[in-house]
């Protein structure tokens, strides 16, 4: 039997590295989307990290290059697409607005146009948000909830869950759309408040750094860990029938008890280097989350298997080792 291929847009991004290591271990051959940069051509530091640089083909391309993405699925000819790429940071959408707009947005339709017309028999997914529910109207929320983004980040977000559920109804396409929290690893970008927290109290730690600024730490979010996240992202992908899923693992905590898991692993003192910045507060807030995995639960079994503090303790700890590497040098 010949292997079952992938193609990943945003492989260059956490999601999309951890991803590409679980397609690869369950026999994928696994292509992974990447834009070109002057600096470095493609930034492969995440794949690198997790040692599977050399396993992955990389394919040049943008989103927003409706014919780079036809041209694409013809010579790639994927099972199987995993929209990964967007402008993801919500605090920059307000910087870029038509940007985030046009990537994680109009991006989306993109590659949907793109299967519609070169392989309308590959499954899709796309990688949707709990931003999207933005100001709650529910104190829990699962794939029934009202929609109501707070920022032109799930604005963006909404339309290609929309696209996604749209192209699935006209077309008849097996497109899925994952509605998942937030998630975090070793590698998640470092302007993400939990990489920030772990990668300065690592600075901390071996004396780089005096403080650690943060905005809200009021905020809640449901957070889990990538790993278990790419995973539901493939199992929703091997239904029969595309739908769509919640993926979270039902706790809520704030920025602040977060912090405190960080700093007590390190041992340090919180009180003695957080400082609360007003420039680092949104303009509009999202101020808690927390989803019900129970329809994936159900459908195919999926539930989180790496708490919070298992996590953070991670983090702090790979944040650690990578600035000593460094200072060694
Ligand atoms: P990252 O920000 O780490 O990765 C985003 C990826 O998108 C990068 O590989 C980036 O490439 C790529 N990209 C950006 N713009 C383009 C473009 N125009 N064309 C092609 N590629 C592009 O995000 P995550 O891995 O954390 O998240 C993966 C997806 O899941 C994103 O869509 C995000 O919005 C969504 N999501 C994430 C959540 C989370 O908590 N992590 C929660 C819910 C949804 P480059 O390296 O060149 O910048
Ligand atoms: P988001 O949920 O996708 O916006 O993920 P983030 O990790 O960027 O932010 C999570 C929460 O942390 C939000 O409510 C932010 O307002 C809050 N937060 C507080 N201080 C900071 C900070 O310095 N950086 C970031 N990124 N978020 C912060």
């Amino acid at each position: 039997m010949t292997a079952k291929r992938a193609l990943i847009t945003g492989v260059t991004g956490q999601d999309g590295a951890y991803l590409a290591a679980l397609l690869l271990k369950e026999g994928y051959e696994v292509f992974g989307l990447a834009r070109r940069s002057s600096s470095s051509d493609v930034n492969l530091s995440r794949l690198d990290w997790l040692g599977i640089t050399s396993d992955v083909r990389i394919v040049d391309g943008n989103l927003l290059d409706l014919s780079g993405m036809i041209r694409t699925l013809r010579e790639v000819k994927p099972d199987e697409i995993y929209n990964l790429a967007a402008q993801s940071f919500v605090k920059s959408s307000w910087q870029q607005p038509l940007l985030t707009g046009q990537v994680t947005g109009l991006g989306v339709v993109n590659l949907l146009e793109a299967i519609r017309l070169e392989s309308p028999n590959a499954r899709f997914y796309q990688a949707s948000s709990s931003e999207m529910y933005g100001l709650i109207q529910e104190s829990v929320q699962t794939e029934t909830t009202p929609f109501y983004p707070r920022s032109p980040y799930a604005v963006a977000k909404l339309y290609g869950h929309w696209i996604t559920v749209n192209y699935r109804e006209s077309y008849g396409l097996h497109a899925s759309s994952g509605i998942l929290f937030n998630h975090e690893s070793p590698l998640r970008g470092i302007e993400f408040v939990t990489r920030k927290v772990t990668h300065c109290i690592a600075k901390i730690k071996l004396g780089l750094a005096q403080e650690l600024r943060l905005g809200n730490i009021d905020a809640k979010r449901d957070w889990g860990h990538s790993k278990d996240y790419v995973r539901a992202m493939w199992l929703m992908v091997q239904q029969d029938i595309a739908d769509d899923y919640v993926i979270a693992t039902g706790r809520t905590t704030t920025v602040r008890d977060m912090c405190k898991i960080a700093f007590e692993h390190a041992n340090l003192e919180m009180d003695r280097y957080l400082v609360i910045d007003p420039d680092l507060f949104r303009p509009a807030e999202v101020d808690v989350l927390l989803g019900s995995p129970a329809k994936a639960t159900a459908a195919f079994g999926w539930t989180p298997t790496i708490s919070l503090e298992e996590m953070i303790v991670e983090m702090v700890d790979a944040d650690l080792k990578r600035l000593s590497n460094l200072k060694s040098l």
